[in-house]
């Protein structure tokens, strides 16, 4: 499987084949499936390898709201207007506070509500986090999402992290300036 990025839209897919062929790429998305013909332009292969990431992987300890020992987050963070964006360290704080959830900071003013996406919030990054760590990344119900989505277990008890705690998180450590960690050499790296 190859993951390409269409750089129009800059949505991220997956194709089963993909050839050059003059000035255009053929991509199949289905072993038997359909050719679609792309401007080479438009597309950029992102890598070769399934396992591989379009995103970095961030990780910080946290303590398991249920157990409180401590686990470990993994997480993307990119920019909410342009998804596929990391979000690098030093971050880019008019950018994260131009696209900032503004109601949602009035109502809860805790936290600055940056315009960012973490593990829970873009389904498709969600579960190639979990196809990736199936042994950390978890379906799970969430209360507050009111349905099943990945997540982080905690590595001592199996509960799952949901998108609230690490929002928040991220928020928090983002807010105090500090720097994240990534996760895995494996994840792809963009300078
Ligand atoms: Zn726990």
């Amino acid at each position: 499987m190859i993951n390409f990025k269409n750089v129009k839209t800059g949505e991220i897919k997956t194709a089963s084949s993909l050839r050059e062929e003059g000035d255009k790429i053929y991509i199949r998305f289905s072993l038997d499936g359909k050719e679609y013909g792309y401007n080479k332009n438009n597309i950029e292969v992102i890598d070769s390898d399934a396992t591989e990431l379009p995103f970095r992987v961030y990780t910080y300890a946290k303590d398991c709201y249920r157990c409180h020992k401590q686990t470990e987050i993994l997480t993307y963070i990119t920019y909410v207007d342009i998804p596929t964006d990391d979000v690098l360290f030093p971050c880019d704080y008019d950018r994260l506070n131009k696209h900032q959830n503004i109601f949602a900071h009035m109502q809860d003013p805790s936290i600055e509500y940056y315009g960012i996406n973490v593990i829970g919030d873009i389904e498709e990054f969600d579960y190639m986090l979990m196809e990736k760590y199936p042994d950390r990344i978890k379906n799970c119900y969430s209360k507050t999402k009111n349905k099943i989505y990945p997540m982080n277990a905690c590595c001592h008890c199996g509960t799952g992290q949901g998108w609230y705690f690490v929002y928040r998180d991220i928020n928090e450590i983002i807010k105090n300036g500090a720097k994240l960690e990534l996760y895995s050499c494996n994840s792809k790296m963009k300078v």
